[in-house]
């Protein structure tokens, strides 16, 4: 009786009834990745947690000394992640010998891991690179890298935690 005198009304509950759930569904698949969530301590409990020159490096921009890092000259392969909060950050597969003495990568392992800001401490313009979830200071970022991205991130061992993970190669 109903549906013989609302046949549109009907109709449209069954549309919509069978609809929603498709509509769900590809809400789902479209969602994008979800944002890094911040770690945020206080300047007492990043100098607690870490040594001095870490801490001079990650939390005060610092810079250690070229040639000095535990991971300039690592040929091993494995995964780079940020002594701060144990984000993965880069990997073997892109770091190259620049002969700067810093370890360099021409690519992070995620763009959304890490932060890139203004460096205006320097008269020439340069990008700060930081870790995305604790903003750790890792180093900077330049254009004379090799390709396919033509970046060089110079980035401080001090900042960075390796692990050995033969998943990965070595350049
Ligand atoms: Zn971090």
């Amino acid at each position: 009786m109903l549906y013989q005198k609302y046949p549109m009304k009907s109709l449209l509950f069954v549309f919509v009834f069978l609809c929603l759930p498709f509509y769900g569904c590809s809400q789902q698949i479209q969602k994008p990745q979800a944002k890094i969530e911040k770690i945020i301590k206080q300047d007492a409990e990043w100098k607690d947690s870490l040594s001095y020159e870490d801490y001079c490096i990650m939390r005060k921009k610092g810079t250690e000394p070229p040639f000095t890092g535990k991971y300039v000259d690592n040929k091993e392969p494995g995964i780079y992640s940020c002594k701060g909060c144990k984000l993965d950050l880069f990997t073997s597969n892109t770091k190259f010998d620049s002969g700067t003495g810093w370890p360099s990568f021409f690519q992070p392992l995620h763009k959304d891991h890490i932060l890139e800001k203004i460096d205006t401490r320097y008269e020439f313009k340069t990008y700060e690179v930081l870790c995305a979830r604790c903003e750790a200071h890792l180093g900077h970022v330049f254009d004379d890298g090799p390709q396919p991205t033509g970046l060089r991130y110079c980035i401080n061992s001090a900042a960075l935690v390796f692990k050995a993970d033969s998943s990965f190669q070595v350049k």
